[in-house]
């Protein structure tokens, strides 16, 4: 290791210099030496073990026209869905018998009374069945402050809104003009004024995205105090616009690297948060996840979603595990988490711990 990576891995000020020079390295040796500080700091702070949240993609409907995005509403080969109310309760009782402790409601984007009603039928029902046991994440966009409040209130009490890049020239060229990168970041803000644990992140990757962008996106998570954060490679859809940059793009192990080296970067930085372990990276690699968390991430989403609507939620090409049923994912993972020497945290809920440390210091 030189002695100016030694001295950047043990700092505590971070600028984007510094992590530019990380984000290039290109030596094995360097790059497992980042890797083994990331996996240290996250040994001694949320320890070697795993949160599970069961992910229930509940309906692909969207009125939104991301250009990377699979289910975007202008691609008229999806078949829409929207899962029944029983159908998302049933899939939620899953993971509750199974002790994963939490789930992610995950959907495209609608702000109408009626999806409204919708989820807010569907979180109470659950809270209601698991006798409030069960944790639930949301993911469903860019709502209103009002609604963030419902949904609050009706028992969601995490919710994720990827800034998706954080620099907003980059952010314009990967939505059509009526998407507002200051009405994502108002929504990020709302979310934590309404007292949501709030997560996001990044796609990593992305054309006409560069090393200092990526800095800038770790600088963003730090400077917002963010819990939780989930970033992914980006991975191409051949029915979005931007599947024409294809020839712009990283090859996939470089995305895979960059992407694992992301996440260690933002352990190191921010010891206490919580950090996915995304279902894109296992899209790139069989074993991405299982990297993912020996380079400092603590967080599964294994998707329980029915096995008959799984193909139609293709936010991207090559998405793992679409003819599997819940109970076949768990089996698969969970061994294979056991394997690399990390423990499953059943039956808890799994909050950052940098959001109970934030909270004590203001009391
Ligand atoms: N509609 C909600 C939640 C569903 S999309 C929302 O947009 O917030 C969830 C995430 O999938 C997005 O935030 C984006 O980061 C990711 N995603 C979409 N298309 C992708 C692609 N082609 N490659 C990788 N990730 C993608
Ligand atoms: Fe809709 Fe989310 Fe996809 Fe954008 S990323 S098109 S909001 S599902």
């Amino acid at each position: 290791m030189t002695k100016s990576l030694s001295k950047i891995l043990n700092q505590d000020q971070w600028d984007a210099e510094s992590l530019v020079f990380l984000l290039s390295l290109t030596h094995q040796d360097d790059m497992n030496a980042l890797y083994k500080k990331a996996y240290q700091v996250k040994s001694e702070t949320v320890g070697r073990r795993v949160y599970f949240r069961g992910l229930i993609e509940f309906s692909n409907i969207c009125s939104k026209n991301c250009y990377y995005c699979g289910i975007r509403s202008s691609n008229t080969k999806t078949h829409r869905y929207e899962m029944g109310i029983d159908e998302i309760v049933q899939a939620a009782l899953f993971a509750y018998k199974n002790s994963y402790g939490s789930i992610v409601l995950q959907s495209g984007e609608r702000a109408t009374p009626q999806f409204e009603a919708y989820v807010l039928r569907v979180l109470k029902e659950i809270k209601k069945i698991t006798d409030e046991q069960l944790a639930i994440t949301l993911s469903a966009g860019e709502q209103s402050p009002e609604t963030y409040q419902k949904f609050f209130d009706a028992g969601a009490h995490r919710y994720l809104l990827r800034i998706e890049t954080s620099n907003s020239e980059l952010y314009k060229k990967l939505h059509p003009q009526d998407h507002s990168f200051e009405k994502r970041l108002q929504c990020l803000k709302d979310l934590k004024e309404t007292g949501y644990i709030a997560g996001t992140g990044v796609m990593i990757g992305l054309p006409h995205q560069t090393l200092e962008n990526l800095a800038e996106d770790l600088l963003f998570f730090k400077e917002m105090d963010i819990d939780m954060i989930g970033m992914g490679p980006f991975i191409e859809h051949p029915d979005t616009p931007l599947y024409e940059s294809k020839h712009l793009l990283y090859p996939m192990d470089k995305r895979m690297e960059l992407t694992l080296k992301m996440i260690a970067i933002l352990r190191i930085m921010m010891s206490d948060v919580n950090i996915a372990s995304t279902t894109a990276l296992q899209a790139i690699d069989r074993l991405g996840r299982e990297k993912g968390l020996l380079c400092g991430a603590n967080v599964i989403m294994p998707n329980i979603t029915p096995r008959q609507y799984r193909k139609d939620y293709l936010l991207y090409e090559g998405k793992p595990c679409l003819n599997e049923e819940a109970s076949e994912c768990k089996g698969c993972l969970e061994n294979r988490i056991l394997n690399i020497g990390e423990k499953i945290a059943f039956n808890e809920w799994g909050d950052p711990i940098h959001f109970a440390n934030k909270n004590r210091k203001i009391n």
